[in-house]
Order: C-alpha cells, then sequence, then structure tokens
C-alpha cells in the first residue's frame, strides 16, 4: 500500500460510506477514466464481472463464437462460458507472447466460410504488454465485430501513447491482490460508450429499476465495489505510475543479470509501446541453457522463493478441449512453446536488490551445478 489509502478509507468510516457505493466509488471512476484517458468507467467487483458484463454488452449469448487469445488466465474465458457462448482460441505471435493477427485473420476467414461470425474478440494484454492492437482493429473492423481488451495485467502500459486498454470497444482492469495494483479485489470497465457502463452498472446492481417496491425486468449480478474498497483504488491509483517504475527496473536488472546465459530470452518488448513488466518473464531453451524452466523453478523452490510457469495455454486446458484452436502458423503453435519454455520471475513492486541477489544466485548456482555434472560426465 502507498501513503494515502488508509485515509481514503479512514474517510469512508467516517462519513459511514460503507457498502454499496457512495463518493469513492464515483471518485474512482473518474480518477481512473482520466488516468487511461477515456470517457468513463464502471467500478466492479472484480475484473472477470468486468468481462463478463462486456461480453453482455457486446451482445454474446447462448450458441455465439467468442474469439479470445489462448495464452492468458482462464478469468478471460469463463465469462464467456457463462454466456453460454463458445469461445474459439487464438494463438500468441513471437514479438508480443499477444494475440496473433495471423492466426486472427484465418479464424475469421473460416468462420465467414462457415457464415458463423464471431460476437466479440477478447484481446488479452498478457504480464503488463499490450497485444499488437492496429492489425487486430482492422480486422475486427473490416467485420464490423465489437474488442474487449482484458487488460488486467497491462493498467499503465501504453500502446502508441495510448493507455493500454482503451483501445478497443470495452477495457477492463482487475484490482486483485497480484496485480500491479490492488483494492484487495476488484475491477473496472472502461468505455468511451458512457450509455453502455450506465447499462452496466445497471446490471451490476441487480438490474434493479428505481422503484421503491424493487422492479425487475432483465437479469442481474451483484457486482459492484464497494465504497471501502474503492477508497483503497483511489490512494493505488497515486503510486501506480511509481509501481510501473519499480517493476521495470526489477526487469531490467534481471535481464543485464541473466540475458547473457545461453539459452535465455526475456519477454520482448514490443517497438509500438512502454511495457509495465507487471511480471518479469523469460523463456529457458533447454537444448542451449542444458536446463528446463522447471528445474529452475525446482531450484529456486527449494530455497523457499516462489517462480512459476507461463499460463497454461487455454487449448491445453481439460476445460476447454472440445473448443477449436488456430495456431500462429499452421503447423507452429507459439503459445505452446512459450509454455513448455517459460518462467516468471518474482518481480514484486517492493522487492530489493538484496532480495532479487537471492534469485539470481540460485539460478546460477543451478546452471552451474548442471555445467559441473555435465562436463565431469
Ligand atoms: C487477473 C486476471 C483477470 C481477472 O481479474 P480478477 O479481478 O481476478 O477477476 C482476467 N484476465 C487476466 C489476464 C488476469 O490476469
Amino acid at each position: 500500500m502507498g501513503d494515502q489509502e488508509q485515509a481514503y478509507v479512514r474517510e469512508a468510516f467516517a462519513t459511514n460510506w460503507i457498502a454499496p457505493l457512495g463518493p469513492h466509488v464515483e471518485a474512482f471512476e473518474r480518477e481512473l477514466a482520466a488516468y487511461a484517458g477515456c470517457e468513463g468507467a464502471a467500478a466492479l467487483s472484480s475484473g472477470t464481472a468486468a468481462i463478463h458484463l462486456a461480453l453482455r454488452l457486446a451482445g454474446v449469448g447462448p450458441g455465439d463464437d467468442v474469439f479470445v487469445s489462448s495464452l492468458t488466465f482462464v478469468a478471460s474465458v469463463n465469462p464467456i462460458l457463462y454466456q453460454g457462448a463458445n469461445p474459439v482460441l487464438i494463438d500468441s505471435d513471437e514479438e508480443s507472447w499477444n494475440m496473433s493477427a495471423n492466426a486472427l485473420k484465418r479464424a475469421f476467414e473460416d468462420a465467414v466460410r462457415n457464415g458463423r461470425l464471431p460476437k466479440a474478440v477478447v484481446v488479452v494484454n498478457l504480464y503488463g504488454q499490450s497485444a499488437d492492437m492496429d492489425p487486430i482493429l482492422t480486422l475486427c473492423g473490416r467485420y464490423g465485430v465489437p474488442v474487449i481488451e482484458d487488460a488486467a495485467e497491462s493498467l499503465g502500459a501504453t500502446y502508441k501513447g495510448r493507455k493500454s486498454g482503451t483501445l478497443g470497444d470495452y477495457g477492463i482492469y482487475s484490482f486483485n491482490g497480484n496485480k500491479i495494483i490492488t483494492t484487495s479485489g476488484g475491477g473496472m470497465l472502461v468505455s468511451n460508450d458512457t450509455a453502455a457502463l450506465e447499462r452496466a452498472r445497471h446490471w451490476a446492481t441487480q438490474a434493479r429499476e428505481p422503484a421503491a417496491h424493487y422492479e425487475h425486468t432483465q437479469i442481474g449480478y451483484n457486482y459492484r465495489l464497494s465504497n471501502v474498497l474503492a477508497g483503497v483504488g483511489r490512494g493505488q491509483l497515486e503510486v501506480l505510475d511509481d509501481r510501473v517504475e519499480a517493476r521495470r527496473a526489477v526487469f531490467a536488472r534481471y535481464e543485464r543479470e541473466l540475458g547473457g546465459l545461453d539459452g535465455f530470452r526475456f519477454m520482448p518488448e514490443a517497438p509500438y509501446g512502454r511495457s509495465t513488466r507487471w511480471l518479469t518473464t523469460l523463456t529457458v531453451d533447454p537444448a542451449e541453457a542444458g536446463v528446463t524452466a522447471g528445474d529452475l523453478i525446482a531450484a529456486l523452490g527449494e530455497a523457499n522463493i516462489e517462480a512459476r510457469p507461463v499460463w497454461k495455454p487455454m487449448h491445453r486446458q481439460p476445460l476447454l478441449q472440445v473448443y477449436r484452436y488456430y495456431p500462429h502458423e499452421e503447423r507452429d503453435s507459439v503459445s505452446d512453446r512459450l509454455f513448455e519454455q517459460g518462467l516468471c520471475l518474482p518481480s514484486g513492486s517492493s522487492m530489493t536488490e538484496r532480495d532479487q541477489d537471492r534469485v539470481i544466485e540460485c539460478l546460477f548456482a543451478r546452471i552451474k551445478g548442471w555445467r559441473y555434472r555435465h562436463e565431469s560426465a
């Protein structure tokens, strides 16, 4: 937490605006929209809820197809299933690790051939970096399909000078505990369509009509953010840019120390924008490095340091086995390789250089250990 969160929370208590809604909610929406550079924002209980409402705004319903990035966290896809729609999974490219316009193009061509255009495209911006939005927006524009940007991991990043999450018709952010800023749990739906945001707020409050006797004509959800948590969010927004700098510094130091090792390739920063480096991620090619990403995760684990693989692609999840998948090239799946070789290192904004040295030393010890055994064998 930064300095101001407690003051905002105290204010919520002092004025007895606890939940639901209240002045912090409205202020947080206004401040986040101003930060992102879009017309409006709706504060919600999670990023997942924001994706769900965006899909409903796009008119996604039972039996519809929705194109979505395969390399992501399951929360990008679950709301498609909530709506009874069919996810169609799209691979990543090498440059950004995000949605491949190449794969998206083939998916659209098949959709036209089958007379079944998708109702929406969900583009995920992974690990702090925007997807290459221009070719994606051109394709979606050509077919008249709305774009939802899952920017849960890219709040604070830019694409050609604009804030990630504001390039599509709808964008979503998450304030879950693991994200770059957090309200302990929460999310935001952003758009330039303020009437759509008003509909989303209505659905998020049980679609309650303005009548004293609780009148309902549509299905609703309990998806709004509390005034207390919005107070935390306002404080966090004030430190967001510092957090971005801290995460970038962590990434830069890992890259400086480890980037020269054989087979180590850090997630590239695409030239069109600035990544927040929310997590430091890299791939380890076992043929060159002599170790696998899994070996390194295990070695770090023994030193009580938590590291993780890259997201397991959705097309490899038992839950989603029945849905179609479009790899980058007919016979080249980029997300499969990223998953098999990927490694996420500890990257917290409050990490000290000493903390980071421990991670680096542990990695070196594991690699040297292998070299020693290999050479003596
Ligand atoms: C965290 C995350 C979400 C979901 O956000 P919640 O606030 O946890 O519901 C969605 N998509 C991606 C890519 C995420 O990392």
